[in-house]
């Protein structure tokens, strides 16, 4: 969104961009924000750059006539910020890069804005700058996120030791039900909130941060099996879960506890995986915390079912969704 190019654009796009600069947030360590070349950020003393990149991809990510555009936008920017929660760090700003197809109505981009300011109102940063860009078929945006944490303290995949618990916040596979039900039947947004209104948690991962309490952390982004095997594969060690331990969401009305295999194999909840030596609270920054098993010195993942019977624990990757 430099000044250079905003001269040559189309009007449509100049209108595009100035509705977006008019409505973004100016944050206190934003220098300069949309309008210029480069956006410049002023970054805490101390303190080291993070920086995440996310895609959402019309008919990959969403689908316009199953997820409003206020959802879409809430979700873009949330996917950023649970990155920058997923290493205990601060959110300072983020960077919007949106493709769209010209039939796409101007009334859509605005509630999309929407969703996304509020996502960054909630967690006070600016939105410093971006694209835009007309693209060949349907929406694409890409959400860069830039946050900080205190110099070596950011929280990294890669430091789980045998013997570490294994923790999990909130509860899994609520987001992947609302998959299964957006295919059958109307869902109602209330009744899927991890779905359609997904938070990212910030504040646990500062707390975990600032005690230095978690040897290895991440999202669960693509589901737990597959989000726990990238910890033991940065970390060069093994994982044993226990399946009655699992935390499952609760979704729907009436609300009905999701299966065990959504829990472990269901993406996009968007919650905290990490693991520690030391000792966790039942509740951190008003989020339930559960530990459902113990890192190991032997290679593998290995789950262990309610009797007590041992066995492969597999990960599935999670695909999104094929439209
Ligand atoms: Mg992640």
């Amino acid at each position: 969104m430099t000044q250079r190019i905003v001269k040559s654009l189309p009007d449509q796009e100049k209108s595009l961009i100035a509705r977006i600069r008019g409505r973004a947030r100016r944050g206190t360590g934003l220098v300069v924000g949309i309008g210029d070349d480069c956006a410049i950020l002023r970054v805490p003393a101390g303190h080291e750059l993070l920086i995440t990149t996310d895609l959402t991809l019309e008919k990959v990510h969403f689908r316009r006539d199953w997820h409003p555009p206020q959802v879409v936008g809430w979700r873009c920017l949330t996917r950023g910020l649970s990155d920058i929660a997923a290493m205990g760090g601060t959110p300072r700003a983020a960077l919007l890069s949106l493709a769209l197809d010209r039939r796409v109505p101007q009334s859509w981009v605005n509630q999309f804005l929407t969703g996304l300011l509020d996502a960054a109102e909630q967690f006070r940063i600016p939105l410093a700058g971006g694209d835009t860009a007309q693209s060949a078929g349907g929406i694409q945006a890409d959400i860069v996120v830039v946050g900080s944490a205190p110099t070596g303290k950011a929280i990294r995949r890669s430091g789980a030791r045998p013997g570490d618990g294994i923790y999990i916040t909130g509860a899994l596979g609520g987001a992947a039900a609302a998959l299964g039900q957006l295919k059958k039947t109307i869902v109602r947004w209330k009744d899927y909130e991890r779905h359609f209104h997904p938070e990212a948690r910030i504040q646990v991962g500062q707390w975990l941060g600032r005690r230095g309490l978690a040897s290895a952390m991440i999202d669960t982004s693509d589901g737990l099996s597959t989000d726990l095997e990238h910890v033991c594969e940065e970390s060069g060690v093994g994982a044993m879960v226990e399946s009655a331990a699992i935390p499952r969401a609760k979704v729907g009305r009436p609300a009905n506890q999701v299966s065990l295999e959504l829990a472990m194999h269901g993406g996009e909840d968007y919650e905290l995986l990490f693991t520690s030596s030391g000792q966790v609270p039942s509740t951190i920054a008003g989020v339930p915390v559960t530990r459902i098993g113990q890192m190991t010195k032997k290679r593998g993942m290995v789950l262990i079912d309610a009797t007590g019977i041992s066995g492969k624990l597999v990960p599935k990757g999670w695909q999104h969704f094929v439209a």
